[in-house]
């Protein structure tokens, strides 16, 4: 179950199936607020309350300040919702960045979170071994459909461990100098092939960083552009992964415009950018 706590001074929503790893970024987020009203020298930490305008003083300022988060995080504890989806920020259809390296288990914890209310999955990755892995082994059970787009050869030359023949899955392998319209034509081929009429449809895309590298940035902006609208217009719900640290800040500011919503993936937590 994923709890869900979202900040009422800012935009700033987090998101983890672990409770206690929500309630730490909470504390943080809370202390980021209200670092100001906190008053340290070498012998003591004092703080005031912006809410209840409590006072403390601690001569540990270690703990001064954890008794301070303690303190914030009760005024604001009864904000946690529980059961909750990342998607349902926006009702489940359009598109997400998920800014972490592809291959952590943020990256993975993102995959379940979003695949898992799929019927039909497509995967346009550059690495279709690890993600028939993380079908196999993360979710409960496959999509009752999975397409995996990569331009790899002998994709899965080393999956041994998994009886490939009986899952529900097909691949489909891209011509390497595959253009950008050809990707995009085969993406939403496939998709239109399997869809029936209440079929809950995913894409994960993997190649963004690629794209960026490959193409300049305003073809490859505007290709993300067309794909959201055309993957919305199917109502799928699209993931797409970028490695923070590989690209230009810059870049990543003009490309979150693109987005419905833009999270941070890190271990069993998510957050807003
Ligand atoms: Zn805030
Ligand atoms: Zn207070």
């Amino acid at each position: 179950m994923v709890h869900q706590w979202q900040c009422r001074e800012c935009k700033f929503t987090v998101w983890s199936s672990k409770q206690s790893e929500l309630v730490d970024a909470v504390k943080s987020h809370l202390l980021s607020h209200y670092k100001h009203t906190v008053e340290s020298d070498e012998f003591s930490l004092r703080w005031d309350c912006p809410y209840c305008n409590q006072t403390s003083q601690s001569y540990d300022a270690d703990e001064g300040l954890a008794k301070f988060k303690n303190h914030l995080f009760k005024h604001v504890s009864a904000l946690i919702d529980s059961g909750v989806h990342v998607a349902d920020r926006i009702d489940r259809v359009g598109n997400i960045l998920i800014l972490s390296p592809l291959e952590t288990a943020g990256a993975d914890n993102a995959r379940v979170h979003f695949t898992s209310p799929a019927d039909v999955a497509v995967f346009v990755t550059n690495n279709p071994a690890e993600r028939v892995r993380f079908l196999d082994n993360a979710l409960q059970s496959w999509p009752a459909w999975t397409t995996i787009l990569t331009t790899k050869a002998q994709p899965f030359a080393d999956v041994t461990d998994i009886d490939l023949e009986a899952a529900p899955l097909d691949i489909a392998i891209l011509d390497k100098g595959v253009s950008m319209t050809e990707l995009g034509e085969t993406l939403v081929r496939v998709l239109d092939e399997q869809q029936t009429s209440n079929s809950r449809l995913t894409v994960g895309f993997d190649i963004l960083s690629e794209l960026l590298r490959l193409f300049d940035t305003e073809t490859a902006f505007k290709f993300v552009h067309v794909l959201n609208s055309r993957l919305a217009n199917m109502d799928a719900l699209t993931h797409y992964y970028l490695n923070p640290n590989a690209q230009p800040e810059s870049e990543i500011n003009v490309l979150k415009e693109l987005f419905d919503l833009q999270i941070r993936a890190k271990g069993s937590r998510f957050r807003t950018v």
